[in-house]
């Protein structure tokens, strides 16, 4: 592979005031809290990608030890994602899969990954679950959604279990190209009380059913769901599998 360039960060001293804060000054791997000394680590391993989404502000031992692969290259990522989604007014519970409704199962031992099983249904209904921890009533009014072929796929973080609240609505998603996002307005809006929980239905669809046929039917699903008050949600990674290409999943990338 090709080395890329490493760019100085535009105005650094803001970035890494802004790093600093998204983990309250302590290394999110050790606890270290000597922060003058803390390090900027480019997440993708490319010194060129300055995004703030690809940096991350940590000790000098954790920062050798993903140099050493000693911290796995999946956990910075997760602790990214959790460390930003931490920030986020919208507690995320959790994402499941209508099973009455749909042929799709949860796939074993591996968190947010679900494989077809029955021919129920073409594609996959998921039940997501959230909190509104703001101080006001909030409306979810966009989902986007990103979704990858799969060579291989990915494990997620840990979240609490499924909780059993009733879904208030279903969505139905146009299932994106490989590597394209479609972000889809919402006509009917949830409205959000604060402090309340919610849940609601999407379905994927597509226009022919052979995207979840194999070989072709292995795909990691990227949701954000935004609201009003500036307000948005990424959610972990989500996997899917067709049963009869069944293959360990695992998947190494930001998104
Ligand atoms: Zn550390």
């Amino acid at each position: 592979m090709k080395k890329k360039r490493r760019i100085p960060i535009p105005q650094k001293a803001k970035v890494r005031a802004e790093l600093q804060k998204e983990i309250s000054s302590i290394c999110p791997f050790c606890s270290n809290n000597d922060v003058g000394h803390f390090q900027i680590h480019h997440i993708d391993e490319d010194p060129s990608n300055n995004k703030m989404d690809n940096l991350l502000l940590l000790c000098p031992t954790c920062h050798s030890k993903i140099e050493k692969n000693d911290i796995a290259k999946q956990t910075v990522i997760n602790t990214k994602r959790h460390i930003k989604n931490k920030n986020s007014t919208i507690e995320f519970i959790s994402v499941s899969v209508d099973s009455n409704n749909c042929g799709w199962i949860p796939f074993e031992n591996t968190p947010y990954a679900f494989k077809a099983k029955y021919l129920k249904s073409l594609f996959p209904i998921f039940n997501f679950s959230f909190i509104n921890q703001s101080q006001k009533t909030i409306l979810l009014t966009s989902i986007s959604l990103k979704a990858k072929q799969l060579p291989i796929g990915l494990a997620g973080p840990n979240y609490p279990l499924p909780n059993i609240l009733r879904p208030l609505i279903k969505y139905r998603i146009q299932m994106p190209n490989n590597n394209k996002t479609v972000k889809t307005l919402l006509s009917e809006e949830i409205e959000v009380p604060k402090g309340r929980a919610f849940k609601f239905q999407v379905e994927l669809y597509a226009k022919k059913m052979d995207i979840f046929k194999p070989p072709f039917g292995k795909y990691a699903l990227f949701f954000e769901f935004e609201f009003t008050n500036n307000t948005s949600y990424k959610t972990p990674m989500i996997l899917l599998n067709s049963d009869s290409y069944y293959e360990e999943l695992t998947h190494i990338g930001i998104n």
